[in-house]
């Protein structure tokens, strides 16, 4: 595949060192400097976006102007439902595929599935308060990570105790029925997740532990595979159902 790199970050550049070793050609390294138009893709077949939160819609819908799939890896752009659907619209309309994901991480992927399926068992189970808590490194700008959110839908969906969630300790006591949530940016730290489940004589801990961020661009290049001939905007989940069930 021909990949235009848009977004030359830390992303990017996994992105790019996943793809040479894939087989991959890299055609072209877009940055926020350069103009984005058709001499800027140079022939790319995809693209895969990787920027920031503020700018990645008005990115997202030129790429679609420019008549290219994406795969879109970046977070925190897709909580407006009507900015989702502008971009939605722009793909549908150009005849192209946007697949958009907050972790492109196939490890993460099945994470998820186990707390699905921990919130599932856990719901008969009363005695069990759950909590969640994430960390990453110091530069990471939005809080809770996009993949805690989705845990955090997850968990909301599985548990009907829990009806809402909150980072604010401030209120006393605790309300039982809100999920608690606790974030730590520090350092270097690669994406860590955990799910707690505290229960009166034990406690059960899930944690997925990024080693490095070479499984967001693996995922996101596979994704990038996917999504290339198909119209409108798809979820992580639309591919991983195919990709779970092979
Ligand atoms: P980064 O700050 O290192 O890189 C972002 C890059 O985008 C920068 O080089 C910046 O100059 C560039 N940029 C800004 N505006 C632009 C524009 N208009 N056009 C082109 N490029 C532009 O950030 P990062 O660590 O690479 O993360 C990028 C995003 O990806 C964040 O939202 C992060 O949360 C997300 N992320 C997602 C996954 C996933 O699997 N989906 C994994 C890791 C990070």
């Amino acid at each position: 595949m021909n990949i235009a790199i848009v977004g030359y970050g830390r992303m990017g550049h996994e992105v790019e060192a996943a793809a040479l070793k894939l087989g991959h050609e890299v055609t072209a390294r877009i940055d926020h400097a350069q103009p984005l138009d058709a001499a800027a893709l140079n022939g790319a077949d995809v693209a895969i976006e990787f920027t920031r939160p503020d700018v990645a819609p008005d990115v997202l819908k030129q790429l679609a102007g420019l008549g290219i799939d994406v795969a879109s890896g970046t977070t925190g752009w897709s909580d407006d439902a009507s900015v989702v659907q502008q971009v939605r619209e722009a793909f549908t309309a150009a005849g192209r595929g946007l697949v958009v994901a907050p972790n492109f991480s196939l490890g993460v992927a099945l994470f998820t599935r186990l707390v699905a399926e921990a919130a599932r068992l856990a719901d008969a189970v009363d005695d069990y308060d759950v909590h969640v808590h994430e960390a990453h490194h110091r530069h990471k700008i939005d809080a809770p990570s996009g993949t805690a959110r989705q845990l955090i839908d997850t968990l909301l969906g599985g548990l009907r105790r829990k009806t809402s969630w909150s980072l604010d300790l401030s209120q006393a006591p605790l309300d039982p029925s809100v999920l608690q949530v606790a974030v730590t940016r520090s350092g270097e730290i690669s994406g860590t997740h955990t799910i707690a489940l505290e229960g009166p004589d034990d406690r059960i801990v899930l944690t997925h532990e990024a080693r490095s961020r070479g499984g967001f661009a693996r995922g996101a290049i596979e994704a990038a595979a996917w999504v290339r001939g198909r119209r409108g905007l798809f979820t992580l989940d639309e591919w991983l159902r195919e990709r779970f069930a092979q």
